[in-house]
């Protein structure tokens, strides 16, 4: 059974070009990850162990949104195998916000009623002359829809792992509590 370490599988959500293989690359190269290439999902996988908070867990990270074939049942799997979820939008592109607003509400209804953990992620906040969408917009957004938020820079590697450690603690938490 899993234990509060894992394995833990996190999924990377969001439109095509907000980040979410720039920051998949940053968390695949600390040391000693392990790239699977997974014929089930047809994109990358990358499993890694996390030092968080003193204690190692196991995290697997799928950069498979995108790979999925929108006509096929394979999006609605991907929504049903995570234990927890990124959903990455661009702060310089208002329709990946939106977009964003709508993959959690699509979740919501794939997971309902369980209390999946969940980040909103509004990222390339380095680019500060091109936002588009404020700090508070997301923060909001976020507490609208019942999840953590972070801004993140994956150029600047700036949050990039205070975001994964958060989803470990959310994880740990909610293995504690179960
Ligand atoms: P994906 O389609 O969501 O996987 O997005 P990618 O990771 O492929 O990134 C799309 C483009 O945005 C690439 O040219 C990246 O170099 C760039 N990019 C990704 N993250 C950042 C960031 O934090 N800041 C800036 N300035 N560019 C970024
Ligand atoms: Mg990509």
């Amino acid at each position: 059974s899993p234990s509060a370490n894992g394995p833990f599988t996190v999924v990377l959500l969001g439109d095509s070009g907000v980040g979410k293989s720039a920051l998949a690359s940053i968390f695949a190269g600390a040391a000693d990850s392990m790239d699977i290439d997974c014929e089930l999902y047809g994109g990358d996988i990358c499993e890694q162990n996390v030092m968080v908070d003193g204690e190692t867990a196991t995290v697997s990270l799928l950069d498979t949104w995108e790979t999925q074939d929108e006509d096929s049942c394979s999006q609605e799997r991907c929504l049903q195998s995570g234990d927890a979820y990124i959903i990455v939008y661009s702060i310089t592109d208002r329709s990946s916000f939106l977009r964003a607003s709508e993959l959690r509400i699509r979740l919501r209804r794939v997971r309902q009623a369980d209390h999946t953990p969940i980040i909103l992620v509004g990222n390339k906040c380095d680019l500060v002359r091109c936002r588009e969408v404020s700090v508070s917009e997301g923060r909001s957004c976020a507490a609208v829809f019942d999840c953590k938020f972070i801004e993140t820079s994956a150029a600047m590697q700036h949050n990039v792992w205070p975001l994964f450690e958060g989803i470990v603690r959310q994880l740990r938490l909610r293995r504690d509590s179960a």
